[in-house]
């Protein structure tokens, strides 16, 4: 016992000269809530969603793919840089990001995530668990390619095909395009009595209780989506209030206003952070 007691106290004594040096798990221990962690992912600067990274790194809802987050002697921050993007493992908040037919996806790491995206993906994802059971997103895409030309390609956008979870012990899939965009559209009749008159899914009796409603799901992803992706502006602040499923939005999806937009997203939400095109210049915290 005392041989033991003897051999703890000198392997963690500190070693001379490195005592003052914090190791990065103490940075990352210590690193407090950045207090943007409040705002919309949407509304976020770089910065402040690096930050509000950090702390997500921290509590194990985002693991990094290929690095670890770094500090300097003072523990701040040197990677990622605010400008970085991430690549980010098959897993976030504890649901699988996977790809591929819907039959048959498969998880994959995400890579080059803006920061602020990262956040918006934990948080879609961890709401999905929480309210759905969800244990998968299956997309279409999140980021792809090396050019900086559209919201993909800079990581600031995914194009989500279907939810998967468990529900009372079931699994079950709800899908866009099987659950949605391939259902037929309301009848004159129907939009006049209907509460979301642009949305096709009626409020259904849901004889399945081990799966949600579809049309409760997908009117939730569209809720979440206009409070954390870019819905009636693309520009930080100045998203007002949330717009109704159907009309004119940046959410994209089966049932949107224009027919084109509605046709190429049958298949798929597609939710983004700012602009659909290259972002002339990110939103960036002044200097301190
Ligand atoms: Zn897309």
């Amino acid at each position: 016992m005392l041989l033991i007691a003897a051999f703890v106290v000198t392997a963690s004594a500190p070693t001379p000269g490195s005592a003052q040096v914090p190791r990065p798990s103490d940075c990352l221990a210590r690193f407090a809530l950045p207090p943007a962690a409040t705002k919309s992912a949407r509304d976020m600067t770089l910065d402040e969603a690096r930050d509000v990274v950090v702390s997500l790194v921290r509590d194990r809802v985002v693991t990094l793919h290929t690095r670890t987050v770094t500090f300097d002697k003072t523990c701040r921050i040197t990677y990622p840089r605010p400008t970085d993007r991430l690549d980010i493992t098959e897993s976030i908040a504890g649901v699988a990001l996977v790809y591929g037919p819907v039959d048959r996806p498969k998880p994959y790491p995400t890579r080059r995530l803006d920061h602020r995206h990262t956040v918006a993906l934990a948080r879609l994802a961890a709401h999905l668990k929480a309210k759905w059971g969800a244990t998968a997103i299956r997309h279409l895409g999140i980021s792809a390619g090396k050019g900086g030309n559209n919201a993909h390609n800079s990581g600031r956008a995914i194009d989500l095909a279907s939810v998967i979870g468990k529900r009372n012990g079931a699994p079950y899939t709800i899908d866009v395009w099987r659950d949605w965009g391939r259902k037929p559209r309301l009848s004159r009749k129907a939009r006049a009595d209907a509460e979301h008159p642009r949305f096709r899914l009626l409020p259904q009796e849901t004889k399945n209780k081990s799966a949600p409603a579809p049309n409760e799901l997908f009117l939730d992803i569209y809720e979440f989506a206009t409070r954390e992706y870019s819905d009636s502006s693309t520009k930080p602040g100045r998203n007002g209030d949330p717009t109704e499923i159907g009309t004119t939005s940046y959410v994209l999806h089966p049932d949107h206003p224009y027919p084109r937009l509605a046709w190429d997203h049958r298949d798929h939400f597609h939710l983004q952070i700012g602009p659909a095109r290259r972002e002339g210049r990110p939103p960036r915290s002044p200097q301190k």
